[in-house]
């Protein structure tokens, strides 16, 4: 039988893309051995207040982000599409791209797992694809509610990506850097360079494009 192939998804607003993102992606992907990451700048976030730039320049800044680097892409998948990214949305269009047996695994932080429950079409993204969170050191899990359910029934082992399709959620112990957009915005905001906190390539584009001033 073929080997199953491990896509993971990393999407966010990228505004701006930075290395706390880019370390976490490449780090999820290293440990658990996946094919590829895709990193999935939205269009219009679903759950937050509408970016500061626009989803085009949010997703050339990713692109240049990953240019060199060969275990990152970036996609525009979400770009397209006028009405809020949802997660759900997006696992079904990839599922059709990818055929049914290639093992869809949705990146996310504690935080949003925790809230899970407020996605839209929540229960089924178990269905289309399995869910990897990248936990800080010392994490703790919902203790209560229906995401404490999910995570007691799903909850797997790094080798239950290979086993199926969707359905699993891993959690795997990184060391996040404490970076943040909003920081490096206000920074911008402020006169001062965010230089090393995201890649020079974005930086330079950045300064040419006069974003977050
Ligand atoms: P903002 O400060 O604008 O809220 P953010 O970087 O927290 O930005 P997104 O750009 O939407 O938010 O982040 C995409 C994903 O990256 C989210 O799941 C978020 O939890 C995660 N993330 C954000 N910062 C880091 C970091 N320093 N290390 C690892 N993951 C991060």
């Amino acid at each position: 039988m073929a080997k199953r192939q491990l896509v993971g998804l990393f999407g966010g607003t990228f505004d701006p893309v930075h290395i706390g993102h880019l370390r976490m992606a490449l780090e999820l992907k290293r440990h658990l051995g996946m094919d590829e990451m895709q990193l999935i700048p939205c269009h219009i976030p679903p759950h937050r207040q509408l970016p500061v730039v626009d989803a085009e320049r949010r997703a050339a800044m990713v692109e240049l982000a990953v240019a060199d680097c060969p275990d990152l892409t970036a996609s525009r998948l979400e770009l397209n599409n006028p009405a809020p990214s949802y997660s759900l949305h997006t696992l079904q269009m990839l599922r059709e791209q990818n055929g049914p047996e290639s093992a869809l695994c949705l990146a996310m932080g504690m935080d949003s797992l925790a809230s899970l429950d407020g996605w839209y079409g929540w229960e089924q993204l178990l269905e289309l694809g399995h869910i990897v969170v990248a936990a800080r050191p010392g994490w703790q899990l919902p203790t209560r509610g229906a995401v404490a359910n999910t995570i007691a029934r799903h909850r797997a082992d790094a080798a239950a990506l290979r086993e199926a399709p969707a359905g699993a959620i891993i959690i795997e112990e990184l060391t996040l850097l404490p970076i943040s957009a909003t920081d490096i915005r206000e920074q911008i905001g402020r006169g001062e360079s965010p230089q090393f906190l995201l890649p020079d390539k974005v930086w330079d584009y950045i300064v040419r494009e006069g974003l977050y001033r």
